[in-house]
């Protein structure tokens, strides 16, 4: 094990030996990143992006670590992934590209794409070269997804798509995007329901961008008149309910952000004068360590394609809401001075005032706390069925 350094150069956590490399290339990449001006007080709790880093991401290496070697990965263990994530995510590098295409689309379409498919767009995600944007929610179709109308008609060899996607995180950085369409609209709702994906050159395709409250940015998409081939369909026409369940499993092992609560405790730690604070701090970093375990222990069952909803939930829901109360008791801590973010006056390089505000969409993003609690309670503890 070897001592990780916060970006200030403090004390902090051990790291697992495969993570060191990974923590060398993350503190280098954030400095550059730095000296670009790019991402100065933001990175992956606020959603932000870089086509930089995600390029650096590929051509390091650090991209489908986990994958076969004969699709561009390293064929390594996916806790080796999961570890490299949180230290990209303790050096606040920007990761929402990575986020979506790699530890989202990129698990899911190995986990249900053709094998065409999957030999088409793996090596190109692993390269660094194929950013996708993720087109799930739609205006009233949010935590009730099964009442998504885009809808997909199929025309001789293709589909034809019209419809309107909401909250597409990274759409202005995509190259290609991971669509929920209605394909039979004569099925119960949660059936007739289809993922496909499609290049976003593709006319038909225009894409709005709005900032974020965290300090990113959000897409829209609208679709008109899609022409999208009928072989980019990842799964069984019809049966995308369970590609985009499957999809989620994935999104919500958040170890990027155990990272990010990590980076945060281990500034914190030199302002806690009183035991109580102290204490305080130890506690939330033992509630980190068990986020984390959560998140290691959904992604063994990922990995062995066993039922995960109610695993990846609450690896979700464990540091999303850790994040919340982090922000809160920081500020706390230090006082108001903790919620500036730019100039002489910011407390730990702004950082802090950043998170407070990026901490409230983790709690949405990904399905909401409620609908985590709702799965867990369903999927893991049999109620309500
Ligand atoms: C920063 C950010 C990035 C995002 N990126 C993407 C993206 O890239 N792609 C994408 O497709 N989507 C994305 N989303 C959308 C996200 O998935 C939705 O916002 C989320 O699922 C909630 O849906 P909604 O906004 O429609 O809220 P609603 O579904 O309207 O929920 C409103 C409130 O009602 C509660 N609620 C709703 N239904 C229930 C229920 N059955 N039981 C109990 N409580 C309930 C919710 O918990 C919530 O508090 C992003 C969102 C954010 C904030």
């Amino acid at each position: 094990m070897t001592a990780l350094k916060s970006p200030s150069g403090r004390r902090t956590a051990s790291l697992e030996p495969g993570a060191q490399q990974a923590d060398r290339f993350a503190m280098e990449l954030a400095e550059r990143l730095r000296a670009t001006g790019e991402n100065a007080y933001q990175g992956s709790p606020s959603d932000a992006d870089s086509r930089e880093a995600y390029t650096a991401y590929g051509a390091g290496g650090y991209i489908g670590l986990h994958w076969p070697k004969n699709l561009g990965g390293q064929g390594l263990s996916p806790l080796e992934t999961v570890a490299v994530e949180e230290v990209f995510g303790y050096h606040w590098l920007p990761m929402s590209s990575y986020l979506l295409s790699v530890k989202t689309i990129g698990n899911a379409l190995l986990q249900f794409g053709s094998p065409e498919l999957v030999e088409r767009l793996l090596p190109r995600i692993a390269a660094g070269e194929l950013v996708f944007c993720q087109g799930f929610s739609e205006p009233e179709a949010g935590s009730d997804l099964a009442s998504l109308r885009t809808r997909a008609r199929l025309e001789g060899d293709r589909w034809i798509v019209n419809g309107r996607k909401i909250w597409t995180s990274s759409a202005e950085h995509a190259d290609w995007a991971y669509l929920a369409v209605r394909t039979n609209p004569d099925e119960p709702r949660h059936r007739g329901l289809s993922v496909l994906v499609a290049d976003m050159r593709t006319p038909g395709i225009d894409v709005t961008v709005h900032r974020t409250l965290g300090g990113g940015t959000i897409g829209e998409l609208a679709l008109t008149d899609v022409e999208i081939p009928c072989d980019q369909v990842v799964g069984e026409v019809d049966a995308g309910w369970s590609v985009l369940m499957g999809t989620l499993d994935h999104e919500r092992v958040t170890s990027e952000k155990v990272g990010v609560v990590c980076s945060l405790l281990d500034l914190l730690v030199e302002h806690a004068v009183t035991s109580a604070q102290r204490r305080l701090l130890s506690r939330l970093r033992g509630e980190a360590a068990v986020a984390r375990l959560h998140g290691r222990h959904a992604t063994e069952l990922l990995a062995r394609r066993t039922p995960a909803a109610a695993a990846s939930s609450m690896a979700k829901l464990s540091v999303a809401v850790l994040m919340q109360r982090l922000a809160g008791i920081a500020v706390d801590l230090l006082g108001p001075h903790a919620l500036v973010e730019n100039g002489p006056d910011a407390l730990l390089g702004g950082r802090l005032a950043a998170f407070h505000r990026a901490a409230v969409a983790t709690t949405i993003a990904g399905g909401a706390s409620d609908i985590q609690r709702r799965n867990i309670a369903r999927q893991g503890l049999g109620f309500g069925r």
